[in-house]
């Protein structure tokens, strides 16, 4: 459903992104892979439109959308979740996910969508119904992780665009959080798109793993196969 062709993202003399080609099959949880400053977080800017590329195309569902603007991401369908867990800290978490059901307007309304009510939202993520009242600031780590999930996932996205959702979280929280990943992906055909340095985690409930280094895709392989292959993983993973 998506596809990179021979994608080059360049910041001035850097080039972050060099011939990149990549496909994201419909439904599956594809993890890219690779060390700080790999790539892996211009390879999402740049399928979601934050950044241009210098060369090559990102096609959605046959649909060339390279270069399109940012605004209109919700529209085809992708929901980014950058690195960082951004909410607004002085809203509660329901007025935090209220402004993400305000992007599914712009969907088509028998769009199909795993979340499509804030009561959905809660039957997923417990713990946001438990704190809806809360203001966002004072949710831990794990707890704004899942409201920024929740609030990509309300505006009914097909692809979701996730940027090292583990990071800095207790292993347990990863854990809780990535099986929650892999269920609504297998119950309701979602598509994720998620980058990943803590390659054992994303590893574990991704389908496809794809390895870059400085730019370049140096491993595209099942996630099975990157799962079991030592020599691979002790070359690309380091573990
Ligand atoms: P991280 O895990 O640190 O986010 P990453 O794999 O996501 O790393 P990118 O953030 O995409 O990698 O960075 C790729 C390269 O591009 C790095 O050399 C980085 O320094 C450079 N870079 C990223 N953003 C910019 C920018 N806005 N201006 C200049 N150089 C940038």
């Amino acid at each position: 459903m998506l596809t990179l062709s021979n994608l080059t993202t360049t910041y001035g003399p850097v080039r972050a992104l060099d011939s990149v080609d990549l496909t994201v099959e419909t439904g599956r949880i594809t993890a890219v892979l690779g060390a700080n400053g790999a790539g892996k977080t211009s390879l999402l800017r740049t399928v979601s439109g934050l950044v241009r590329p210098a060369t090559g195309t990102v096609t959605l569902d046959g649909t060339d959308i390279t270069g399109a603007p940012v605004e209109s991401m919700v529209h085809r369908g992708m929901a980014h979740v950058p690195e960082g867990r951004g909410v607004i800290a002085e809203l509660t978490v329901e007025e935090n996910l209220r402004l993400g059901a305000r992007g599914a307007a712009k969907r088509p309304s028998d769009a199909p969508a795993p979340v499509r009510t804030l009561d959905d939202a809660y039957r997923l993520f417990p713990v946001l119904g438990d704190r809806r009242n809360a203001q966002a600031h004072t949710l831990s780590g794990g707890e704004r992780q899942m409201l920024v999930i929740a609030r990509a996932l309300l505006s009914r996205p097909t692809l979701l665009l996730l940027d090292e959702p583990s990071l800095g979280l207790a292993p347990r929280i990863v854990a809780q959080i990535f099986d929650l990943l892999r269920t609504l992906v297998a119950d309701s055909g979602l598509t994720v798109l998620l980058v990943e340095q803590n390659a054992r985690s994303a590893l574990s409930i991704a389908h496809t793993g794809v390895v870059l280094n400085l730019g370049k895709v140096v491993v595209t392989e099942s996630a099975e196969v990157l799962r079991n292959d030592a020599t691979l993983r002790h070359s690309y993973l380091g573990f």
